[in-house]
């Protein structure tokens, strides 16, 4: 396994580093940090920012060039997250579209979908929402019950959708639902619906950090067109599916390179606050150092084995488990470490500059449950990797 970047990797991380240096210069970082930010705004931040990446070419780049791609491989992809991540870019808004959707299009879409939709979520003009979890299908996403049922050409959706982020900024939202009720996984198709339509109601979500991110929307005959099912009648579930791999290994170097950064600061903290020479703070704050390490190693041997063909497998549960369990344990560690200090930063005058250490300590949770959560990745590695014998 051979873990070295080659010279055209370093060099376009340096175009990279170098371009986000010119355009993520002020104003944005002040900008999307401003404590006058309402959501709206911020949102509206996020999708100039977008618009700025997808002129210079970085979103979608795995794509094919004819869909706005410049067809990159895996590991530039790879460092294109861990640059944009080190350089605490905003993430983009249309992150589940361009994320999951996009590359649904490209390998299930056919060419009228492609032409119709791409361009405008690459854009940011037309921002995308997920529809595939319901209130009673989550983990066990197959026993989703959202009916589509024929009517005259098209179709009409109903049922409700839950913790579906960007619920309220969304045009349009991919939705899994029955076409067959007495077919579990073949009973599921693919639909594009767009959500200004009568017989579609989004309902923000108020999450404790007090943003409602999330939403949940109801569908009550809500019309979804034919020709907008993404492959086959009953295709849905095989294409969700799949999709998600694609994704894989973008975010095998990102976490770590965002958490050097984290560390950074809490470090800084704990030296402010005349502990860093403790035993025990060193000895957390070692662990920490370590394991992010650990981490990074794990991305690279993923992207290593990318590189050489291999296909995405369930050892990938390995680094969704090991990032979203570590950043609960490095907020924890923050918030125990610099006490009242890391309650009291960014949106107080008396803060320090530096990490909201309080608000990711709420944030950091969502990553043990979106995704497929910490229970199910161990299923999952248990089963699938380990070999273990199931429990009775
Ligand atoms: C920040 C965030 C954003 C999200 N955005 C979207 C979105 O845009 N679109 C969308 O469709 N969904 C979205 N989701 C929903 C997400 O996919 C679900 O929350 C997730 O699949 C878990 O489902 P659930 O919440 O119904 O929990 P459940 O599946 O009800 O699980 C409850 C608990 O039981 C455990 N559990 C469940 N089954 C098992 C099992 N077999 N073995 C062991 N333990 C088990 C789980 O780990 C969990 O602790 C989002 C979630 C979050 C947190």
């Amino acid at each position: 396994m051979d873990l070295q970047f080659k010279p055209e990797h370093e060099a376009f991380r340096r175009e990279l580093a170098e371009w986000l240096q010119t355009h993520l210069a002020r104003p944005w970082i002040e900008e999307l940090r401003d404590p006058a930010n309402d959501p709206d705004r911020l949102f509206e931040i996020r999708r100039r920012w977008q618009a700025v990446l997808n002129e210079a070419g970085y979103l979608g780049m795995d794509w094919p060039r004819e869909w706005g791609g410049r067809g990159a491989t895996a590991i530039e992809k790879a460092i294109y997250t861990e640059e944009t991540y080190r350089a605490d870019a905003p993430p983009i808004p249309n992150v589940l579209g361009i994320s999951l959707l996009g590359p649904a299009l490209i390998h299930h879409g056919s060419e009228e979908l492609r032409r119709r939709f791409i361009p405008k979520m690459l854009s940011g003009e037309e921002i995308w929402c997920q529809g595939f979890s319901e209130p009673d299908a989550g983990s066990d996403l197959a026993a989703l019950r959202t009916r589509a049922e024929p009517d005259g050409e098209d179709f009409r959706i109903t049922g409700q959708k839950v913790w579906t982020t960007f619920g309220l900024w969304a045009d349009w939202i991919f939705v899994l639902a029955r076409t067959d009720a007495s077919d579990r996984y073949g009973g599921i198709t693919f639909f594009l619906v767009p959500i200004h339509q009568k017989g579609v109601e989004v309902r923000g979500i108020k999450q404790i950090s007090g943003e409602s991110e999330f939403g949940e929307v109801f569908f009550d005959g809500a019309v979804a067109r034919r020709e907008h099912i993404v492959g086959k009648i009953g295709e849905g579930w095989r294409i969700a599916m799949t999709v998600l791999s694609y994704e894989r290994g973008a975010m095998s170097l990102a976490y770590p390179a965002q958490y050097d950064g984290y560390l950074e600061d809490l470090v800084a903290g704990c030296r402010e606050r005349g502990i860093l020479g403790r035993p025990d703070v060193r000895e957390k704050l070692g662990r920490l150092l370590v394991d992010n390490e650990v981490m990074r190693a794990n991305g690279l041997r993923n992207l290593a084995g990318f590189a050489s063909g291999e296909k995405p497998g369930p050892e990938a549960s390995i680094e969704k488990l090991f990032w979203s369990e570590y950043a609960k344990r490095l907020a924890d560690t923050a918030l125990e470490l610099l006490g009242p200090q890391a309650h009291l930063v960014v949106r107080s005058p008396h803060s320090r500059p530096g990490m909201d250490w309080a608000y990711e300590a709420q944030w950091c949770r969502a990553g043990t449950i979106y995704a497929g959560s910490s229970e199910i990745q161990r299923n999952i590695l248990s089963r699938r990797v380990l070999k273990l014998p199931e429990a009775r």
